[in-house]
């Protein structure tokens, strides 16, 4: 496999902001690679440095082996495509699509085959003499796809593509990004704040805060093996229980003075942990079967959601977090006394120095 995109200690300051602070990657050719943070976390400003709209502030980037650092914008060859679209609303769909050609000069004829492909490739076959807003959000987030790919580009950058799109579109969109991008086999650097994006179109994911990477990580190992508790609470719901490592490193006691037993392979005695149970990892009950693994508590809030029941339980020093699948109805009311119990292997504890 070969590296499309490499980055070393790439910066980017605005007066005293670090907005990318020293970033390492490489992402290989064919890779769905999204960077996923909160707002403010340097998403944006690190998708404009691979694309050139910004000058380093320090740092290096490579396509394959070649380095960008004195490659402007318009040479880099990279397809960009925009939350808010970017359409030349006085340009038809197809002068929109087959703009990258013109502006490279490609002959008429090349142009009109490679439009008729993109336009093919996004299925909008149909609605070439168009103009964008002839069109609705969803056609037009199509129609710069097909222009973000149509000169075929080394890289295809998306920065929050789906953002202005309703929620069914939004699940469509996605499955007609990956289809896409399955289909030409392009490079993608994907920018999102939702996690749900992430998981579902990457093949890896760059957890980002304060213009750092805290994890880089598959979706499933991002969901199952978080590095720090700002993962954990990112991607997916969560209970984090403060405690720290007890003597022998599988127990761990709480803030509250409880006992768990948790794998704290590797993590010292004394060390302050969070210890992550995710919602669904969760049993309730009205009587327990072991007291180690479990927390006593009063049912605060039920919110049936048609598959399962989202419970909140309010247990000494936490407010826990179920995911019950309940047969037909909510098995347990608010202001009922339970048991909150879990298999010690589903307690992940995550130290806190991270
Ligand atoms: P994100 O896309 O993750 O929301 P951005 O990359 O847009 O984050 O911003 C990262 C940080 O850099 C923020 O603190 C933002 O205010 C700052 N920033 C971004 N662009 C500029 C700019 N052109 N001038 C000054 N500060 C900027
Ligand atoms: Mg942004």
């Amino acid at each position: 496999m070969t590296t499309a995109l490499t980055l070393k200690s790439l910066k980017k300051n605005y007066g005293s902001v670090s907005a990318v602070d020293g970033i390492d990657l490489s992402v290989k050719a064919g890779e769905f690679f999204t960077l996923l943070g909160p707002s403010g976390c340097g998403k944006s400003t690190l998708l404009r440095l691979i694309a050139g709209f910004e000058m380093a502030s320090g740092g290096e980037i490579l396509f394959d082996a070649d380095s960008m650092t004195n490659v402007p914008a318009f040479k880099r060859n990279v397809g960009m495509v925009f939350q808010n679209y970017a359409l030349f609303p006085h340009m038809t769909i197809a002068e929109n699509v087959g703009f990258p050609l013109e502006v490279r000069n490609t002959p008429a004829q090349l142009i009109a085959e490679k439009v008729r492909r993109a336009m093919e490739i996004v299925q909008l076959v149909g609605y070439e003499t168009r103009y964008p807003s002839e069109l609705s959000g969803g056609q037009q987030q199509r129609v710069a796809l097909a222009r973000a790919i149509v000169f075929e580009p080394r890289l295809l950058l998306m920065d929050e593509p789906l953002g202005a799109l309703d929620r069914n579109l939004r699940d469509h969109m996605k499955s007609e990004i990956k289809r896409i991008q399955r289909t030409l086999g392009v490079t993608v650097i994907y920018v999102t704040h939702d996690q749900d994006e992430a998981l579902a179109m990457s093949d890896r994911v760059a957890v980002m805060r304060g213009g750092r990477f805290v994890q880089v990580a598959d979706p499933v190992t991002l969901y199952r093996n978080p590095t720090a508790s700002f993962v954990a609470k990112f991607v997916g719901d969560s209970n984090l229980l403060d405690g720290e490592v007890a003597e022998a490193g599988n127990r761990v006691r709480l803030r509250s003075g409880m006992w768990l037993d948790a794998d704290a392979k590797g993590v010292p005695a004394g060390t302050p942990v969070h210890v992550l149970l995710r919602p669904e990892k969760l049993r309730i009950s009205t009587e327990s079967a072991s007291k180690a693994n479990s927390l006593t508590g009063t049912v605060a809030e039920a919110t049936f959601l048609g598959e399962s029941t989202a419970y909140a339980v309010e247990t000494d020093g936490a407010r826990i977090l179920v995911r019950y699948q309940d047969r037909d109805a909510p098995s347990f009311a608010v202001g009922q006394e339970v048991i909150v119990g879990w298999e010690p292997k589903d307690a992940l504890v995550i130290s806190k120095a991270h």
